[in-house]
């Protein structure tokens, strides 16, 4: 501020000085010039008086009363002092005259040889009798640089008013800044926030200060808003990267066949499946976001839910099964893993749990271990039968023609029993590790049934059934595999006997349907299937579980068969059914052209 003060006086006082100067240098030259030339037009007697006249010089250099003024002389053309007055302690120098007409009035710098202050010098002919007789020269001391006197106190006076001036401004200022300051500061934390770099520490308080450091954060501003939009684009394209994730994610889990539930580290569902609601009978809306006590009505799995709930030792991959309270013919098994962060392997996120429906696998194992002691029967019983008949004929001398005749027969059926029940095992042991082959050939469909239909006619007497053949003579011929598909046949051939009472009817028919789709159904009026058994008799090793089935010999495993062999020729096996009013098997498959077919094998 002082610095200001004084520049602000210094700069005043060197304007005022400058103007002084220039005055003084006016008005000298005023002086100057009408001294020399009211010297010049003077008589050259006035210009040198004899002694004890008046010096006409010194008159007119008393009016003038120039403070400045040194002397007036008049010299000769030989430049020697003819007449001269000076003011006191002034010595004239000597100084060359022009001697060409238009420069004889003229005016020029010289030094006092006193005191070697500058002195300009005025200069005018001095004509006698018209001649050139000589010049007059004026002398003034040019303008000492010192500041006078009063002038000080001029400055003094002036310089008062600039300094309260400057400092009332300065405050006045300051205060209009302050908020600045602050601003400054506000800018220094933002910058500081944006963690690239920092403004560069206030010098001080000043305008500059803050408009460069105002430009600095503008420019931080500028950079930190490239980099937000880089990392928004950045953001954005990791969401969108997220969200496709996601979705594949998501996707995945809906397309596995089980039902998935994803419960978070308090035991909160984040992800259910579409396949949890019919098992767990609750919508996915009910389901997310809830507390398992709000939305699971089943107490065992409740239980299994909750014991995840903030407990990380219980998570571990844990396993259970059970029966749903509403069909008790249903097996769920449910399993638990845990789910780690996939940076860090000991951090639990929550727990993955799977709920698969193993009725189907439950019940065949069931019919499995069911199906092992049953075969051990079935084998047991005809090798005791054929011990006993074979004891029998050894002992032959005793034994009449007939019993021995009645012997090889048992011994016959029993062995065909077995060969029929040893041959479907090795036929679905073939067709369950895929070795089992197709050998397709052209056969007649007509011919094959009524072979089927034939071979079954005596088994239908000993059980009292009567047998129907209903089939068009121009069914056609068809690709396929003949054993096969004749095995197929006699299951349910054999099956609709077996199953059918004393007195019965079992009609075989078939025909062309449209669509180049062929049909042969196998119909009884026997015991019938209950609609839950219809969806179970397919199953290896499923038998009906009542008295009129138990009361027949059987293994489980013909229908299953059967459904294996019209499977691997593209067709289906269906059966409809009424308890105690009889049973219908119906298979539909591709009639297949004999010409159409020949190219493709
Ligand atoms: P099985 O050797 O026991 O007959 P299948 O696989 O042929 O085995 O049949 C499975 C089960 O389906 C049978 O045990 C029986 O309970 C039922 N079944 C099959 N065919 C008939 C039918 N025509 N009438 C009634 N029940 C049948």
């Amino acid at each position: 501020m002082i610095a200001a003060s004084v520049a602000v006086i210094v700069i005043v006082s060197t304007l005022l000085f400058k103007n002084q100067a220039k005055l003084h240098e006016e008005k000298t030259r005023v002086h100057g010039v009408a001294l020399a030339r009211a010297l010049s037009s003077a008589e050259y007697s006035q210009l040198v008086p004899e002694t004890g006249q008046s010096s006409l010089m010194r008159s007119l250099a008393n009016v003038q009363g120039n403070e400045n003024f040194a002397y007036a002389i008049v010299v000769n053309l030989a430049g020697a002092k003819l007449h001269e007055i000076t003011s006191d302690g002034s010595i004239a120098p000597d100084a060359s005259m022009p001697t060409e007409p238009h420069s004889w009035f003229g005016e020029h710098n010289v030094i006092s040889p006193g005191d070697g202050r500058q002195i300009r010098e005025f200069f005018a002919p001095v004509m006698k009798n018209g001649q050139l007789a000589g010049f007059i020269r004026a002398g003034y001391y040019n303008r000492q640089a010192a500041v006078m006197s009063n002038q000080i106190s001029n400055l003094g006076l002036m310089a008062l008013p600039i300094f309260l001036l400057t400092t009332l401004s300065y405050f006045l200022i300051r205060r209009e800044i302050k908020p600045l300051g602050q601003l400054s500061k506000k800018m220094e934390q933002a910058s500081l926030s944006f963690g690239v770099q920092a403004l560069t520490p206030a010098r001080n308080q000043d305008l500059g200060d803050f408009v460069q450091r105002f430009d600095q954060f503008v420019q931080l501003v500028q950079s930190r808003v490239n980099q937000l939009d880089k990392e928004s684009l950045s953001s954005r394209a990791g969401t969108h990267l997220i969200t496709y994730k996601q979705e594949k994610a998501e996707s995945a889990l809906n397309s596995i066949p089980d039902a998935v539930l994803v419960i978070d580290d308090a035991g909160i569902p984040t992800f259910a499946n579409a396949k949890l609601e019919p098992i767990l009978g609750v919508s996915h809306e009910e389901i997310i976001g809830r507390q398992p006590q709000e939305w699971c009505k089943n107490k065992e799995v409740l239980a299994f839910l909750l014991r995840f709930r903030n407990s990380p030792s219980a998570k571990r991959s844990v396993r259970m099964e059970y029966v749903s309270e509403e069909n008790p013919d249903q097996r769920i098994s449910v399993a638990a893993y845990p789910l780690f962060s996939l940076r860090d392997q000991t951090t639990l996120f929550g727990m993955l749990i799977i709920f698969r429906d193993i009725s189907k696998e439950y019940f065949a194992k069931q019919a499995g271990a069911e199906f092992v002691s049953h075969v051990s029967h079935e084998l047991k019983t005809p090798l005791n039968t054929l011990a006993t008949y074979s004891e029998l004929l050894l002992d032959h001398a005793s034994l009449t023609e007939a019993e021995r005749v009645e012997a090889v027969n048992v011994i016959h059926d029993e062995v065909e029993r077995m060969a029929g029940l040893i041959n479907n095992l090795l036929n679905i042991s073939k067709m369950d590790n895929g070795t089992l082959q197709l050998v397709r050939k052209r056969v007649k469909l007509h011919d094959l049934i009524q072979d089927a239909f034939d071979s079954m006619s005596n088994n239908a007497l000993g059980k009292g059934v009567e047998l129907e053949l209903k089939i068009p003579p121009d069914l056609g011929s068809v690709r396929l595999d003949k054993d096969l598909f004749r095995i197929a046949i006699d299951n349910l051939l054999s099956n609709a006997i077996k199953y059918s009472n004393p007195g019965g009817k079992v009609t075989v028919s078939a025909q062309n349907l449209d669509h180049d789709q062929m049909q042969i159904s196998v119909r009884d009026r026997g015991i019938g299937i209950s609609p839950e058994d219809c969806e179970k008799v397919f199953l290896k090793y499923y038998r009906v579980s009542n008295s009129e089935t138990a009361s027949r010999s059987g293994h489980g495993l013909g229908l299953y068969l059967a459904k294996q062999i019209i499977s691997l020729h593209h067709g289906v096996i269906t059966v409809n059914s009424e308890p105690g009013k009889g049973t219908e098997f119906i298979i539909t498959f591709k009639a297949q052209p004999v010409q159409l077919e020949e190219s493709q094998d």
